[in-house]
């Protein structure tokens, strides 16, 4: 789950980790109130859960509080493109109105799990303020890394190698080192997934802050931060995927145009190889689960049907614990309740199979069959092809 920039700040700054005097506002009339208290120079920022926002004209640094309402007011209902918001953008709700820094030296500081060691890491750079993407692809040894041992944490010691890979001045250490165990501290107490400062500031003035705060928590986690989930902002979400996050199926939007029903994750990560293998591309990842019922099947297909790029559907069951009568006799009454206007492919295999199988021969809907995973696959792209 992904939170806003003002609720990161809040979520930092309970563990120490430095950030800017700020507030959110809802409309120009507060964002000027904001600026009055704070005195100006203020930065009017729009809050949005995507990144590149400065460039997409969503920062403005306002010398007045007049300016800080006009900010507010050009920022708060525009639709703000980013790269990373994809061409369409995103509806800006309210800014945070925070007291403007004067910076001396743009840093980067992020901390992600690293699933090829197993192990969290702290990344550090001198390169801030850009695409950190751009930074590690063109020059890799810019990027500086401390993994640590999950037994005993992030060590001082590996804070103050960070620091001086940064080249902070000595009188800064001890004030850097105390950023990166608040965020440190952050990311383990939370259950973060990511939490990167971008950019990470030296100030004229000497002090260390988060100019920027971005963070992601694992979803499996936060039944234990009630705090955490009352900051979920659904409409920063896709409507798809909250949808089916109703009904316990796991789905998420890829931008193909093969819809896909799969039980299990691992199978339907299989299929989308498959799909991609055979020279097309899926429009979705779902699992309904290992043990899905005829409406868990109907809401799985209603899904699938609602994502207008879908031109075929590929079912791929593999019957263990579910029957693949039930799951027929489910693709059957999905399809004559919802209407069905692009090709269906259907691979069926394990548990009650051949029943499966007559049930959706003798529905007389026009099912293809496929007989196994990568018949199917080639099936459902060829049928997406002459869709088109
Ligand atoms: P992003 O573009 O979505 O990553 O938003 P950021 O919060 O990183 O802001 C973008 C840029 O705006 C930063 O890299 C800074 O250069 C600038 N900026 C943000 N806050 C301040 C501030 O308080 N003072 C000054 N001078 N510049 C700021
Ligand atoms: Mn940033």
């Amino acid at each position: 789950m992904n939170i806003h920039e003002y609720q990161a700040k809040s979520v930092l700054a309970k563990y120490g980790v430095a950030v800017p005097r700020g507030k959110v506002a809802d409309t120009p009339a507060e964002a000027e109130d904001i600026a009055k208290e704070f005195g100006t120079p203020v930065v009017v920022k729009a809050q949005i859960h995507a990144g590149g926002r400065g460039k997409g004209g969503g920062v403005k640094l306002a010398k007045t509080h007049d300016e800080a309402r006009e900010y507010a007011k050009q920022i708060i209902g525009m639709n703000l493109v980013t790269h990373q918001t994809g061409p369409q953008g995103k509806k800006v709700k309210r800014v945070l109105v925070e007291q403007a820094s004067a910076i001396k030296r743009e840093l980067y500081l992020g901390m992600v799990i690293d699933r090829a060691v197993s192990r969290v890491v702290m990344m550090a750079s001198t390169e801030g303020g850009m695409e950190i993407e751009t930074v590690a692809a063109r020059t890799p040894e810019k990027i500086l890394k401390e993994h640590f041992d999950p037994a005993v944490g992030l060590m001082p010691y590996q804070a103050r190698k960070l620091a001086f890979g940064l080249n902070i001045p000595p009188e800064l250490t001890g004030k850097t080192v105390k950023f990166m165990m608040g965020l440190y501290n952050a990311f383990v107490d939370t259950d973060c997934s990511l939490a990167e400062i971008n950019p990470l500031v030296i100030t004229e003035g000497g002090d260390i802050i988060a100019l920027d705060a971005k963070m992601n928590f694992d979803g499996n986690g936060l039944f234990r931060h009630k705090d955490i989930q009352g900051m979920r902002d659904f409409d920063e979400e896709d409507p798809t995927e909250t949808e089916a996050s109703k009904y316990d199926i796991t789905y998420i939007s890829l931008d193909g145009n093969i819809g896909c029903m799969v039980n299990g994750a691992g199978l339907a990560m299989a299929a989308m190889d498959m799909i991609k293998m055979s020279g097309g591309s899926p429009a979705n990842f779902l699992d309904v689960g290992g043990g899905a019922s005829t409406e868990q099947v109907t809401n799985a297909f209603r899904l699938i049907l609602s994502d207008p790029k879908v031109k075929a559907i590929l079912v791929n069951i593999f019957g263990g614990i579910m029957r693949c009568d039930v799951i027929a006799e489910g693709v059957v009454l999905a399809v004559r309740t919802l209407g069905l206007k692009v090709p269906l492919v259907v691979r069926l295999e394990g548990t009650n199979v051949e029943k499966g199988r007559e049930i959706l021969a003798a529905s007389k809907l026009n099912i293809i069959s496929a007989s196994d995973m990568k018949d199917a696959a080639i099936k459902v792209v060829a049928a997406a092809g002459q869709a088109k």
